[in-house]
């Protein structure tokens, strides 16, 4: 009955599980239980702390994984296509020397979410520089650099069908900024 098909963020995931994720919305609790677990957003804003708050991580468990040239925030990626960040990686020779530039871009809605969720998909668009598929290897990766990386990835699914549901955000910029007066 729906004029356009919208995605499904729990595919894949086990349908008793996704069941009671519906009947929790549906009881108008999920919200709740989502801000009790992530009661606040995180305060990386601009562009420039995100570069920043990527470098770090990086730093960390990527160090000869070659520069990144672009860091930012990009509201021209849609959630409805599924994707959450892109990375790409374009190599071209300059003068004698292969020069790879790597970029990573996160969907402006990460900017008013928990901190857990944005490191959650930082540690997920970093994993792609060594690993392209979605596979094991890539998966161990993120656990290495975020041991709770599947329980955010889940509940980071759990929150975009609850946004896609109710239409409400749960963290908003005003809140995050009465919080950073205080
Ligand atoms: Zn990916």
């Amino acid at each position: 009955m729906k004029a356009v098909s919208t995605p499904n963020y729990l595919a894949g995931y086990p349908i008793s599980l996704v069941d009671q994720v519906h009947q929790l919305i549906a009881q108008d609790r999920l919200g709740d239980i989502l801000l009790k677990k992530y009661p606040q957003a995180h305060t990386v804003r601009t562009d420039r702390a995100l570069y920043d708050y990527v470098h770090e991580i990086k730093a960390e468990y990527l160090r000869n994984a070659g520069q990144l040239s672009k860091v930012e925030y990009d509201n021209k990626i849609h959630v409805i296509r599924n994707a959450l960040g892109t990375h790409t990686s374009v190599s071209r020779v300059q003068g004698s020397k292969l020069k790879t530039k790597r970029e990573i871009r996160v969907a402006t809605m990460f900017r008013t979410m928990p901190g857990e969720f944005l490191r959650m998909i930082v540690v997920h668009e970093l994993a792609h520089i060594k690993e392209r598929e979605h596979d094991k290897a890539f998966y161990q990766l993120c656990q290495h650099m975020e041991p709770d990386y599947h329980q955010l990835e889940f509940d980071l699914r759990v929150y975009l069908t609850y946004l896609e549901t109710t239409g409400k955000s749960l963290w908003s910029v005003e809140a995050v900024s009465s919080v950073d007066k205080a």
